[in-house]
């Protein structure tokens, strides 16, 4: 969620295949047999979700890239709950219960997304419940050719780009090309484009709009509701087809949740519950894993609501893309 601008420029990522998934990797915190049993959302918080969930913003990196992104958390003043490696968190991921999780990666700088893409795509092959989103920087010069290996080679559900991290706005227009391969594939872009939690120049909802009337048939989603604009983006999800939101982050944080009228969020999740992916951000939470996903009834939503936030949005969004990671590249 935060910035991360100022990420070590030393380490580029290389292709980490993550060992033992579901088995003996290690937990940064607590009993570690323990936590590697425990299921992240509870029977009982299953039950009163009323049916299954899609996680749709979740982030998984290599080690040293992860590493170097929480000490970037850490300074910027976050108590994050989730600290670990990539295995101990794609482990986690995988107990959640999510019948679907949309993996996010993206990159700070150029040079470092094709070996990103790789990476997520060795984690994602064998793992259905795992769906990858790779990315590109706007300085990459191949950007194409980054685009097409992973959404056309390698079966990628969509990109994530970050604003504020790869210092762009969405509709700079060297990312002309890359949104073309998105569109015509016919797959998804996950935005964060939002102001929070830093205002820059990179952000906000001028640049988002004129993103989506200059590609109108691209499938889009502003990450985090767009937060701090969050009716504004909502307007422009309303007005827009193939332009959705996540709400992760917004939920059951208190330092974004407490500045926000609580009963207005509401009702803008019932009016918009065609349009909103329930998503966790995590490992990036300051909360447990359950905190956000059950706090979608502690807003007063309606049932059906619910099931289409944590759930069924998703789903369609899915059916719509069609991302079927291949298993041999
Ligand atoms: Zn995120």
């Amino acid at each position: 969620m935060p910035c991360h601008c100022d990420l070590p420029t030393d380490e580029e990522p290389l292709p980490e295949p993550i060992q033992g998934l579901g088995s003996t990797s290690a937990c940064p915190t607590g009993d570690p047999a323990q936590a590697q049993s425990a299921p992240l959302v509870s029977p009982e918080g299953l039950a009163r979700l009323g049916g299954p969930f899609i996680d749709a913003h979740a982030h998984l990196f290599p080690d040293r890239l992860m590493a170097a992104i929480w000490r970037a958390f850490r300074a910027d003043g976050y108590a994050l709950q989730h600290e670990g490696t990539s295995a101990t968190v794609a482990d986690a991921l995988l107990r959640t219960g999510a019948e679907r999780l949309f993996l996010l990666v993206y990159a700070h700088k150029a040079g470092m997304a094709a070996s990103l893409n790789d990476w997520l795509y060795t984690v994602t092959r064998d793992e259905p419940r795992f769906v990858p989103f790779g990315t590109v920087h706007p300085d990459d010069a191949d950007r194409a050719a980054i685009v097409s290996r992973c959404l056309i080679d390698q079966g990628f559900a969509g990109l994530k780009l970050h604003c504020s991290v790869q210092r762009m706005p969405c509709d700079d227009p060297r990312l002309d090309p890359v949104y073309e391969i998105v569109q015509d594939a016919g797959r998804a872009v996950i935005i964060h484009a939002g102001t929070a939690p830093y205002r820059d120049a990179h952000t906000g909802v001028v640049h988002a709009r004129r993103l989506v009337a200059r590609f109108p048939d691209l499938k889009v989603v502003f990450a985090h509701l767009g937060m701090w604009e969050v009716e504004a983006f909502g307007a422009l999800a309303a007005a827009n087809a193939n332009v959705y939101l996540d709400c992760s982050s917004v939920i059951a944080y208190p330092r974004f949740t407490a500045q926000m009228d609580l009963d207005w969020l509401g009702g803008f999740f019932e009016q918009l519950a065609d349009k909103i992916l329930w998503g966790s951000d995590y490992p990036y939470l300051e909360s447990d894993y359950e905190a956000p996903l059950l706090g979608l009834w502690e807003m007063g939503l309606s049932a059906a609501a619910v099931a289409k936030i944590r759930h069924d949005n998703a789903q369609r969004l899915l059916a719509v893309i069609r991302p079927e990671v291949v298993r041999s590249v």
